[in-house]
């Protein structure tokens, strides 16, 4: 049974990470006129009201979002993205990544999403049903049959909750048959770094012999909360697209900045 729900932790620091090279991949994507497809594996419900109980429970969002809009610089994809959302659906609403990628992409992009929990998935329909193919299907097969997708330029965004701790082994080959199925397709992980490192043998695992060449961000962060085992946030990025390095940079630094370090 699934039990993760992003709420508690949406608008936290490794939503900031992830959603500001996503917003910067996509942006530089979608300024070629092909078109592409966008498939994620992990969906959640792609819109966040941050004054629910259960984001309020946690207040990563405070650690998070709140504290770091005014770091980036203003004209930044992500933060343009994030103006927009919050127009549409108020100040307190923060957006998932479908939601993020919904907004960088094209109307003739393609969009295919996975969501499991079912009442994530109740909630992701309705906010995307009109822009998006939805399914309730477990993401890992989605995107096994989905790959390579039509149209064939696009990113693939990986981003499990890492409850089944299986995960961890799973992904570099299942990562390393998609990339053969499709060579040209920007696959995105999304990983914790986590105290006890738990990370630390699958993201070997992918740099190795499979993909020596990707690109690997981290960027660390103190807990945001007491006993909370997550100190960074990791995305490991196969075919980046061209830029992308920058943007780690700057976001490192922006990281850094953040920590005092
Ligand atoms: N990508 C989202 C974002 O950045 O806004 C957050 C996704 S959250 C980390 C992971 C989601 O994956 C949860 O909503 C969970 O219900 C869902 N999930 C877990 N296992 C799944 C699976 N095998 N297939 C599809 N969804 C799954």
């Amino acid at each position: 049974m699934l039990s993760y729900q992003h709420l508690y932790h949406a608008g936290n620091p490794a939503d900031v990470h992830k959603h500001a090279l996503m917003a910067a991949m996509l942006d530089h994507m979608a300024a070629k006129p092909k078109k592409l497809s966008y498939i994620e594996t992990h969906s959640g419900r792609g819109l966040y009201d941050l004054t629910a109980p259960e984001a309020v429970k946690t207040g990563e969002a405070a650690a998070g979002i709140t504290r770091m809009q005014g770091l980036f610089r203003p004209d930044h994809p992500y933060i343009q993205m994030l103006e927009r959302v919050r127009a549409a659906h108020g100040a307190h609403s923060y957006p998932g990544s479908p939601m993020v990628a919904s907004h960088m992409l094209r109307t003739d992009d393609a969009m295919h999403l996975a969501e499991l929990h079912p009442q994530e998935h109740d909630a992701l329909r309705k906010v995307m049903k009109r822009r998006a193919r939805i399914y309730r299907q477990d993401g890992f097969e989605l995107a096994q049959s989905l790959c390579p997708p039509d149209p064939r330029r696009g990113l693939l965004l990986i981003d499990p909750s890492y409850e089944i701790k299986e995960d961890y082994a799973r992904l570099p080959k299942f990562i390393a048959t998609l990339h053969r199925k499709w060579n040209v397709g920007v696959i995105a992980l999304w990983y914790p770094i986590l105290i006890s490192g738990a990370q630390a043998g699958m993201v070997r695992a992918l740099r190795g012999e499979n993909f020596p060449k990707a690109l690997c961000h981290e960027v660390r962060f103190p807990p945001v909360r007491d006993g909370h085992r997550m100190i960074g946030s990791g995305m490991f990025v196969i075919n980046a697209p061209f830029g992308l390095e920058d943007e780690a940079k700057m976001l490192s630094r922006l990281f850094q900045g953040m920590s005092g370090a």
